[in-house]
């Protein structure tokens, strides 16, 4: 078996201002900032690490375990 938990980013859209940190953080290059109005998650690329929730200066994203 491969699967294993892992902690996802979740992004509060109505509180993220689009700033781009998290994207430039990303060390899997996961996030992009869709039609330049809130950071968008790719969880196929995400590897759960926290970066971005760490970095974003508006606290827009949590860290959620994930269910198996
Ligand atoms: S948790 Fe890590 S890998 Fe996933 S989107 Fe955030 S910075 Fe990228
Ligand atoms: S760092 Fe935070 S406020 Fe900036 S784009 Fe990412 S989620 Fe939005």
């Amino acid at each position: 078996m491969t699967s294993k938990k892992k902690r996802k980013p979740v992004v509060d859209r109505a509180m993220c201002a689009a700033c781009g940190e998290c994207a430039e953080t990303c060390p899997r290059i996961a996030i992009t900032i869709r039609n330049g109005i809130h950071a968008v998650v790719d969880y196929s690329q995400c590897v759960g690490c926290g970066a971005c929730a760490a970095v974003c200066p508006a606290s827009a994203i949590s860290m959620k375990m994930e269910a198996e």
